[in-house]
């Protein structure tokens, strides 16, 4: 995928050097774009291969883990830990070794098309040339799109049960999906809400077997079969939801105070459209090193992984990036003029 066209970096003015900044241009060597574990990982090995990267963090450092309640399966830590733990961890460790970490600011566009030094600009104003870009913005929970649901969004209508799931002690919710998030989700907030219903489309989950056993023994937890949301109903907060049974075609309302959906997520690449190849579910194309089909441009993390989204395989994947980046980097440096060698006296 990637032509390994014959390329090298274009800093022959003085102006373009990597830590100038000139016309309030800021030149950079190593831009990251996204902050979760790929963009943290990347991070921390560009910075220990002194490439003093910056990360463009966005609005939400950490991304979407930041909101996890829980992280049982990420190694190293036995009794688990929150998703703001993890990420405080990383940050720390990437700015330790001299990454400088950019919050509440995010890309708002990128120019990849006339090569290294790639343009970038921020919502601060602010704007970039970076001689290679690790492209790390993650994904972002997917809507149901059905009536009510914007409207009622922070009025009964949540994407993240951690965040929310306080304030719906002693009430019921409804849980609207079937996967791990789905099941996970479902689980935390029964701590916290009376009963927790989850509406799956099928009558069977596509969760793990231990999140489905751990659900099915939970006396909290109930399951709506074959049935979708058409409707979320209530005036300025959430009261019910509109069902309709897919077999059967029966068309029911369900009373609610709470709508959790998960039902998957899209990658956030909307940026890169026309920048950067995609495939038909929004996901940037890389190859196994993490090239992009853009010469020094490298994604890692869930903006390119529409398969695994764990933890541990955007660290592994920001780690591979980093790898790359540093290789591309020393490959395409231009070679310092070196001074006439003298004659043997
Ligand atoms: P997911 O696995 O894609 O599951 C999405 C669920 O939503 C599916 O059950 C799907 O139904 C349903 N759905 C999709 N569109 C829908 C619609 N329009 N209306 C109603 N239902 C709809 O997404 P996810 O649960 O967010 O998980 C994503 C990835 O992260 C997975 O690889 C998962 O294993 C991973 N993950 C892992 C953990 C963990 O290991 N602890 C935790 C969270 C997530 P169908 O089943 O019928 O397709």
């Amino acid at each position: 995928m990637n032509d390994k066209l014959s390329f090298s970096l274009n800093t022959s003015t003085p102006q373009s050097m990597p830590g100038n900044s000139q016309g309030g241009i800021q030149h950079e060597k190593v831009i990251i774009i996204g902050s979760g574990p790929a963009g943290l990982t990347a991070a921390l090995y560009t910075a220990r291969a002194k490439l003093d990267p910056l990360v463009i963090a966005g609005h939400e450092l950490g991304g979407q883990v930041s909101l996890t309640y829980e992280i049982e399966n990420y190694p190293g830590f036995p009794e688990g830990l929150s998703g703001q733990e993890l990420v405080d961890l990383m940050k720390t460790q990437a700015e330790k070794f001299g990454a400088r970490i950019k919050t509440f600011t995010a890309v708002t566009e990128v120019d990849f098309q006339d090569g290294s030094p790639f343009r970038i600009k921020t919502d601060d104003g602010g704007e970039y040339l970076a001689d290679a870009v690790i492209v790390t913005t993650g994904a972002t929970p997917r809507h149901l799109n059905v009536p009510g649901e914007k409207e009622l969004t922070g009025h009964g209508v949540s994407y993240c049960g951690t965040c929310d799931g306080f304030f719906f002690r002693d009430k019921k919710v409804v849980v609207v999906g079937g996967g791990d998030s789905a099941i996970e989700e479902g689980l935390f907030l029964t701590r916290f809400a009376s009963e927790v219903h989850v509406i799956h489309r099928r009558d069977e989950l596509r969760a793990g077997a231990t999140l489905q056993a751990r659900a099915f023994a939970n006396e909290k937890m109930h399951f709506i079969w074959d049935t979708v949301v058409e409707e979320i109903k209530g005036d300025g907060q959430v009261e019910a939801v509109r069902l309709r049974n897919v077999k059967t075609g029966a068309v029911s309302d369900f009373p609610t105070d709470g709508v959790f959906i998960f039902i998957g997520h899209d990658p956030n690449s909307d940026i890169f459209t026309g920048q950067l190849e995609r495939d038909p579910f929004g996901y940037v194309i890389t190859d196994k090193e993490m090239h992009t089909n853009v010469e020094g441009v490298f994604a890692a993390g869930e903006v390119q992984d529409r398969i695994f989204r764990q933890v541990g395989t955007s660290v592994g994947q920001g780690t591979a990036a980093a790898m790359t980046c540093e290789r591309w980097l020393a490959e395409h440096e231009p070679v310092e003029a070196q001074p006439a060698a003298t004659e043997r006296q």
